[in-house]
């Protein structure tokens, strides 16, 4: 494991909200090889128990990554914040992004400079007191889930190295090195209606979430990400996968959320029974 030395500590502002029930921090760091920082990342505290975080990635090597990436975010958070409680958190969280593709697709229209722009995003509802975790995405971003020492990726690469190796074709080991690693198959704001994924699944008091940009997950393994945020807080944790990623010699911005579950949760999912295990299987929302 990487030592994170006082000459390394990141600079870069986190911005997190922690009570009884959980704690979350997110940061975004330009890295070390690149002028502008096209990342961007929010968050909203509905109330003491539902808790909304994003990370979005703007597309590099076309004019308005960063504002596609900014309008994602302050769009899924201003879509939601205004949406009903009754469609439920997993329906309203996909309409947010939704709603946010639509934004930032009309001002590529709007817009000749922009008209290329587009942007990867990954969405996290927590309802805390119910112990549900409710996703969104679309690109490369990454979350992962700790349970006791064990990290799970939730969410799929859309990325064209990706695919190939769910179909088979290649190796997980020859996608992380592979040249075009990080061409896209699927992004926001190029398509009137984006394809997004949706994750439902439950989550127990200790568990970890980690959601990241692909210039952090691209130089860590996952035992690494493990490892790096074992027995810390939320914003410790962040600053030491962005300090190590750094470190490393990321050639990439990156951003990361961490978010800690520490309320005894009324585990939904062994009350909703065996539909709610099979939607979160197969990543329908409720
Ligand atoms: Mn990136």
């Amino acid at each position: 494991m990487a030592s994170v030395g006082p000459a390394m500590e990141s600079s870069s502002p986190a911005a997190s909200e922690r009570n009884s029930s959980f704690d979350l921090a997110l940061i975004t760091d330009v890295g070390t090889k690149r002028e502008g920082n096209e990342d961007s990342c929010g968050h909203l505290l509905e109330n003491d128990s539902v808790v909304l975080f994003l990370v979005a990635d703007g597309v590099g090597g076309y004019e308005g990554g960063e504002i596609a990436s900014a309008m994602v975010v302050e769009t899924t958070l201003a879509a939601f914040r205004s949406s009903s409680p009754d469609l439920g958190t997993s329906k309203r969280l996909h309409r947010a992004l939704q709603q946010a593709n639509i934004e930032v697709h009309n001002r590529a229209l709007a817009v000749p400079e922009l008209r290329r722009m587009a942007t990867t995003a990954t969405a996290i509802a927590v309802n805390v007191n119910e112990g549900m975790l409710y996703g969104a995405h679309c690109g490369d971003c990454r979350l992962y889930r700790v349970r006791d020492r064990k990290i799970e990726q939730l969410t799929r690469d859309h990325t064209v190295v990706g695919e190939r190796v769910r179909m088979g074709l290649m190796t997980p080991d020859r996608a992380r090195t592979h040249p075009d690693r990080s061409a896209l198959s699927r992004c926001l704001g190029q398509d009137l209606i984006p394809s997004i994924d949706r994750i439902t699944t439950p989550i127990q008091q200790d568990d970890r979430l980690i959601v990241c940009s692909d210039g952090l997950w691209s130089v860590l393994t996952d035992a690494e990400i493990e490892q790096l945020t074992r027995d810390a807080d939320a914003e410790t944790a962040c600053r030491r996968l962005i300090d190590t990623a750094n470190q490393r010699g990321t050639p990439d911005n990156l951003t990361v959320g961490v978010f800690v579950q520490m309320a005894e949760s009324s585990n939904c999912a062994v009350r909703r029974g065996w539909r709610a295990r099979i939607a979160g299987i197969f990543g329908r929302g409720s």
